[in-house]
Parts: C-alpha cells; sequence; structure tokens
C-alpha cells in the first residue's frame, strides 16, 4: 500500500493515479476538498483499483496516526509520499503575515517531519523496507525572491532532512529520496494569487515549458520501485533544466 498526503489534486493526485495503475493499492489525504478526493477515489475504482481517502491535515499532530491507521486497516503501508505543500500568498516577506508562516512551516515541514517519524517507527517496528520520497521544489535552491522565501526555507529544511534521514535509516533497509520539482501545472499558483505564474515562468525553463504533474508523478514512482534499489538520502530535480 502506497500512502500519498495531499493526493486529492495536482501532483499528489498524479502519483496516486500512477500508483494505481501500477497495481498499488493506495490510500491518500486531503484537507478540504473531499469533491475532488471522492472523484479521484471513484475513477480508480472504475479502473479496478483500490483507492482510500482520509480527511486529514498533515498540519495536526495526531494526522500521522490517524492516517497510518485508516490505511493499514486495508493493507500495510509499505511506501509513503510526503507530498502535502503550501506556499502562501506570493509576495515579498516584508508583507508576509505570521498566520501564514506558521501554516507553510507546520504543513511543508512539520508534517513531513511528523508523518516519516511515524512511518520509520512502524517500518523499524516490522522490518518493513519501506520507501519514501518527499517532495521538495527547485525553490530549495532558487531562494524564490519576491514571491514566497518563508516557502523556499521550508522546502531546503525538507532537503536536508531528507538526506539526513535518508542515510540514518539506509541500514534498516528503508529508502527515503526527495524529487524536487520545477514548476508544475496545477492549482497551487491560483491559490497563491497568480494563476498565470506558468506562463510567465515557462520562457525561463531551459525546456521551453513547465512541467505537467505526471511527468514529476514518474519520478517518485521510479523512486518507489526496485530499479532504485540503490538510491538513498538524495534529492532528485525534476526541473526541466533549472
Ligand atoms: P495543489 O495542486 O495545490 O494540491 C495540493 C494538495 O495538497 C491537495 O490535494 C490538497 O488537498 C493537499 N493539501 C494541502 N494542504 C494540506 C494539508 N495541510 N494536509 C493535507 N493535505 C493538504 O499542489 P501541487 O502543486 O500539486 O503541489 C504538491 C507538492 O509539490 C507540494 O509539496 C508543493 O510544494 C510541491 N511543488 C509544487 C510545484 C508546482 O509548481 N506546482 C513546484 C515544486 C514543488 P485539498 O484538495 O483538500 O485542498
Amino acid at each position: 500500500m502506497v500512502l500519498v498526503t495531499g493526493g486529492s489534486r495536482g501532483i499528489g493526485a498524479a502519483i496516486v493515479r500512477g500508483a494505481a495503475a501500477r497495481g498499488h493499492r493506495v490510500a491518500f489525504s486531503y484537507v478540504t476538498n473531499a469533491g475532488a478526493a471522492t472523484a479521484l477515489v471513484d475513477e480508480i475504482a472504475a479502473a479496478g483499483g483500490i483507492a482510500l481517502a482520509i480527511q486529514a491535515d498533515v498540519a495536526d499532530p495526531s494526522a500521522p496516526a490517524r492516517l497510518f491507521d485508516a490505511a493499514e486497516a486495508l493493507d500495510p503501508v509499505t511506501a509513503l509520499v510526503n507530498n502535502a505543500g503550501v506556499t502562501g500568498r506570493l509576495g515579498r516577506l516584508a508583507d508576509l503575515p505570521l498566520d501564514a508562516l506558521c501554516k507553510t512551516i507546520d504543513t511543508n515541514l512539520t508534517g513531513t517531519i511528523l508523518m516519516a517519524q511515524e512511518a520509520v517507527r512502524r517500518w523499524e517496528a516490522t522490518g518493513t523496507p519501506g520507501r519514501m520520497v518527499n517532495i521538495s521544489s527547485v525553490a530549495a535552491t532558487l531562494g524564490a525572491p519576491g514571491e514566497y522565501v518563508h516557502y523556499a526555507a521550508t522546502k531546503a529544511a525538507v532537503e536536508a532532512f531528507t538526506i539526513g534521514l535518508g542515510k540514518e535509516v539506509a541500514g534498516r533497509g528503508i529508502r527515503v529520496n526527495a524529487v524536487s520539482p520545477g514548476t508544475t501545472m496545477t492549482e497551487i499558483h491560483a491559490a497563491g494569487g497568480n494563476p498565470d505564474r506558468p506562463a510567465q515562468v515557462a520562457p525561463r525553463v531551459p525546456l521551453g515549458r513547465v512541467a505537467e504533474p505526471e511527468e514529476i508523478a514518474a519520478a517518485v514512482l521510479w523512486l518507489l520501485t526496485d530499479e532504485a534499489s540503490y538510491v538513498a538520502g538524495t534529492v532528485l530535480r525534476v526541473g526541466g533544466g533549472v
């Protein structure tokens, strides 16, 4: 069973679809958009797969145990994708409200760390050679000035966390990696207040366009396979050359 946080829309939904298409049972979380979550569960069921949607805000410290318990009622979780993430409104740091800062840190960083901790505790207790992929962003190295430097900081922290945890648990047969996407065609840009952002970014991307969610999902799904058996504690950049 693959567990994906923030799987109802965007990159997370592409990961859920891809995992189901490869024959995995999938559990995924969403926070507010129950309609999108239900539609995805129905779509996967219609294709002969099994998906479970669970409402849980990863910024809530009780979410990890609840998510794992719900998923494991169906099947043991052998793979975790920490995908849920928010940017907050685009703008300069001087204008960033405290609540937006806290929400971004709690969702992107604390949520990822607490989910990872729950996974590692369970996998170590059962001797499961689990696989984890944390979703970062090219913002972690570009810094995202004028847009969301606080978001970039959370993603840089996710990358440092991935490298450290990857080394810490590799000896137990657990592989922890990150994927660092470039700008991808999802609703996250509209949520941040600039739906035209993908079109504005595209000319600056060496490949000349932004990513489709499926192109990010492909890298994540590869890291979950045995083809990536020697990949641990690293960050795979999927940025179109950025
Ligand atoms: P998106 O289209 O806005 O979708 C976000 C998903 O996360 C939704 O399923 C949403 O659930 C869920 N979510 C948000 N906050 C959550 C929370 N606190 N707890 C649980 N679920 C939550 O975002 P996206 O563009 O696919 O981004 C996915 C990941 O990729 C994020 O980590 C983002 O930082 C990263 N990323 C995105 C881009 C890009 O250009 N799109 C580039 C680099 C990295 P609801 O449906 O209930 O709202």
